[in-house]
């Protein structure tokens, strides 16, 4: 039986439910920010060490610990863009 990673009860199938990725399963009500507790979506969480945060706390939590790296996603879309912009090497 699958179990949700923040509460360990059972996920059932028919429960709303979210899979952020392989091995995390969460309920969609407790798919949320452990400091603010609002609803997170795929889209809008973050880990902090195991600790489930919204990208406003995520950034508070680097900031408050003075090192913040941004977020790895994020970086890696910069970056991404970054490289489209840059012009074609010239062979
Ligand atoms: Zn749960
Ligand atoms: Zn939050």
């Amino acid at each position: 039986m699958a179990k949700c990673s923040l509460c360990e009860k059972a996920v059932y199938f028919n429960d709303t439910q979210v899979r952020p990725k392989d091995g995390l399963l969460y309920h969609k009500s407790c798919f949320k920010c452990t400091d603010c507790a609002s609803q997170l979506s795929l889209t809008s969480y973050a880990f902090h060490g195991d600790k489930l945060l919204c990208k406003t706390h995520y950034v508070a939590a680097f900031q408050t610990t003075n090192s913040y790296g941004g977020d790895e996603r994020f970086k890696k879309q910069k970056d991404e863009n970054v490289l489209i912009a840059a012009p074609a090497p010239t062979a």
